[in-house]
């Protein structure tokens, strides 16, 4: 019998053309909500993975590195951490990086499907690891924009932990300069508002140069970033906005200081890593800066 026959696959779909294929060892489960699309499988590479329409969203084996990127360089430069909001990141993970600082009081994470936080809670706990019975913890169940639009706190620290904003997806009406202006009227003056902002892979980082555009209209500092991250099969990118810091610029003294005051230790992220997550190859520069296409 040939390899590939003995097993099930999920097959990730990178752009019409590309595939990654993940063998499935288990399908813990498999359903719809009224939202999405959602899978929870294991893999023998990468562990267990959430998989929402079609994409995936984590995997145990390499989650770490997704979450701390998107996390620390925007908390390591904010200089008020004590409101955080988190838009999406149902499965807890995001909300565990961000309480990781003994400098947080409150983390309000808004996520639109009860259902991924549920599934997330009873198959992947290790991503929240008791993160949502921090008694810091606020999680709200419900659509991000409508949350948005009723809250009049303010937050130092606004993530984006939202899925790609494709045509059909929940977070679709989430990215746009509307919106962007409405982020930005809930951080504090200065506040870090950071995003995962889509793939930074040569052929394929268009989204990506869109969004960077869009918020350069209303950030004096848009720094873009990304790593590999292997379960994705793919260069993922981030974009930290602010209009007091350069999220870039943080010195390896500012960011190892940083580190210090965490919980536990880090898997992925410290000076050097920080150093080499915004040093950005030359065609992706050239994107960043070509005029194109905005929200
Ligand atoms: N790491 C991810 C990726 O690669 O795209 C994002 C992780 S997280 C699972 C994405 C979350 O965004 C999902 O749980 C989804 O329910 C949530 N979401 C999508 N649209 C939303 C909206 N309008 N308001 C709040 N949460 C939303």
């Amino acid at each position: 019998m040939p390899k590939t026959e003995r097993w099930q696959w999920y097959v990730e779909e990178s752009a019409p053309t590309e595939q990654h294929h993940h063998a499935i060892e288990r399908v813990y489960f498999s359903g719809r909500s009224p939202f999405q699309q959602i899978a929870v499988v294991e893999t023998p590479v990468y562990g267990k993975m959430l998989i929402l329409d079609g994409d995936t969203q984590s995997s145990q084996g390499d989650e770490r590195i997704y979450h701390e990127a998107l996390v620390h360089p925007a908390m390591a430069a904010a200089d008020d951490r004590a409101e955080v909001l988190i838009l999406g990141g149902g499965e807890g993970a995001t909300l565990r990086e961000v309480l990781r600082h003994p400098g947080v009081a409150r983390a309000t994470m808004v996520d639109i499907d009860g259902m991924v936080i549920d599934l997330s809670k009873q198959y992947l706990p290790e991503w929240s690891a008791g993160a949502f019975d921090d008694p810091r913890a606020r999680t709200i169940v419900g659509d991000a924009l409508a949350f948005m639009r009723e809250d009049r706190d303010r937050y130092g620290v606004v993530i984006s932990d939202l899925t790609e904003p494709l045509e059909d997806s929940p977070s679709n009406p989430l990215f746009n300069d509307d919106v962007f202006r409405l982020i930005k009227a809930r951080l504090t003056d200065g506040g870090v508002y950071v995003l995962q902002a889509s793939t930074a892979a040569f052929h394929n980082a268009s989204l990506h140069a869109k969004m960077a555009r869009t918020l350069r209209r209303h950030y004096a500092h848009v720094a873009s970033f990304f790593t590999h991250v292997p379960a994705f099969d793919t260069d993922w990118a981030f974009l930290a906005c602010s209009d007091r810091v350069d999220v870039a610029g943080l010195t390896d003294a500012a960011v190892d200081a940083y580190c210090a005051q965490l919980r536990g230790e880090n898997f992925f992220y410290d000076a050097e890593t920080h150093r080499r997550l915004f040093a950005l190859p030359r065609y992706l520069r050239r994107m960043l800066t070509a005029t194109g296409e905005t929200f």
